[in-house]
């Protein structure tokens, strides 16, 4: 199975490994969360070759707060898609909505032509 582009899939493994491995209940040496938002809503600001960030994955209390604060921006990003139809993203679901009812339509053409032809030998 192919992963997503936001590597979902591989992201949910390595949180729920951390969650079950690292309990921090203390929260030493934790991140601020103002800290976390960014790591999640802006990684390409932040200088992630900076060992401080390595604590996240040595932590299920920051993997934690991580896992929720990426829910909330793809709620968010959902959302977006639905509210935005000319974003790349909502061109896309809308092209896979166009296709599925093009496809529909097709169908029900086909399913009314039969009918039509069975009706016909009928009343022949
Ligand atoms: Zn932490």
């Amino acid at each position: 199975m192919r992963d997503d582009d936001n590597d979902t899939r591989l992201f949910d493994t390595l949180e729920h490994y951390i969650l079950e491995h690292y309990p921090n209940p203390e929260r030493i040496g934790c991140l601020d969360q103002d800290l976390l938002r960014r790591f999640v809503e802006t990684p390409e600001l932040l200088d992630l070759s900076d060992p401080k960030y390595l604590h996240v994955f040595k932590c299920a209390e920051c993997t934690r707060e991580l896992g929720d604060l990426r829910r909330i921006r793809e709620a968010r990003i959902q959302q977006d898609v639905v509210s935005s139809p000319f974003s790349s993203a909502g061109m896309k679901a809308i092209e896979k909505w166009r296709r599925h009812i093009v496809t529909a339509a097709f169908k029900t053409r086909m399913l009314v032509r039969r009918f039509v032809e069975r009706l016909k030998s009928v009343f022949r």
